[in-house]
């Protein structure tokens, strides 16, 4: 069964608080203009989750986070409770970003701990990101060690979904192009694992598979047909409107609408 297809933006700390507005604002007007089939997510930093929500409240674009605290309420000075992304109005998080892996050190067992408290809201839906480090490495081997930590003791409820998405730190804002024969080698390898943790009833029910790494507004189209992907994570080009816009028309234009 075709499942619902999904463009995610990540924003990541590249703009500041006008900057992020006023890139909400430009999608506002964009959605109002044509319509899509899917669902557009938008990412920006925690200072302006509140405001960018309240910009494209009545679009069809929904509020993402970028990151979450390991837990719900807690002595964590600094960190972001996923219970707050709920009630500020996001609907997604980003879970176990490789630049969160690599500079800030997360490690396979945090990013369990942040999974848990993510599903724990009962709301949010976490994008995970798993990825190998060099083109060429086996990118199997590297998702049965991520997922099978990160989801570790982890059950899901029968509504809860979950977003895998994957991204080869080798083409994440470098340009370097993935062909289409890696992404549906990497994401057979993804839902099999993932058919093994669970079952191949539950990852079909729950689970949907995305790309990111230097996807832009002209390869956008080469990850639309592909069987198993089910929508991209874009960082660099969703900073500009227009290029974000082309990416979501790309993809989502041949797409079932949301359920
Ligand atoms: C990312 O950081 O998640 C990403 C996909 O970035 P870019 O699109 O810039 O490669």
């Amino acid at each position: 069964m075709a499942k619902t297809k999904i463009v995610i933006g990540n924003w990541k700390m590249k703009l500041g608080a006008g900057q992020s507005l006023r890139l909400a604002e430009s999608l506002r007007s964009l959605s109002a203009a044509g319509k899509f089939k899917g669902e557009i997510v938008i990412c920006p930093d925690f200072t302006v989750l509140e405001d960018v929500g309240r910009i494209i409240k009545k679009t069809p674009i929904r509020l993402g986070a970028q990151n979450a605290a390991l837990e719900g309420r807690g002595a964590l000075t600094g960190e972001v409770s996923p219970l707050n992304l709920k009630e500020l109005g996001a609907y997604y998080v980003i879970i176990g970003h490789s630049e969160r892996r690599e500079i800030m050190g997360e490690t396979d067992a945090l990013i369990n701990k942040k999974m848990a408290a993510v599903l724990e809201t009962k709301k949010l839906i976490p994008i995970l990101c798993v990825g190998e480090k060099r083109r060429g490495q086996d990118p199997a081997a590297v998702f049965q060690k991520q997922l099978t930590a990160d989801l570790k003791n982890i059950k899901i409820a029968p509504a809860q979904k979950i977003i895998v998405a994957y991204e080869p730190l080798w083409a994440i804002g470098t340009g370097k192009v993935i062909t289409g024969k890696e992404v549906l080698r990497a994401h057979a390898a993804v839902r099999h694992i993932l058919e093994k943790i669970y079952s191949p009833a539950i990852f079909a029910r729950n689970f949907r598979l995305v790309y990111g790494g230097s996807v832009d507004e002209k390869n956008a189209a080469n990850f639309a047909g592909l069987a198993d992907v089910d929508g991209v994570l874009v960082g660099g080009a969703s900073l500009t409107a227009v290029k974000f816009w082309k990416i979501c028309v790309s993809l989502l234009k041949s797409a079932r609408r949301p359920e």
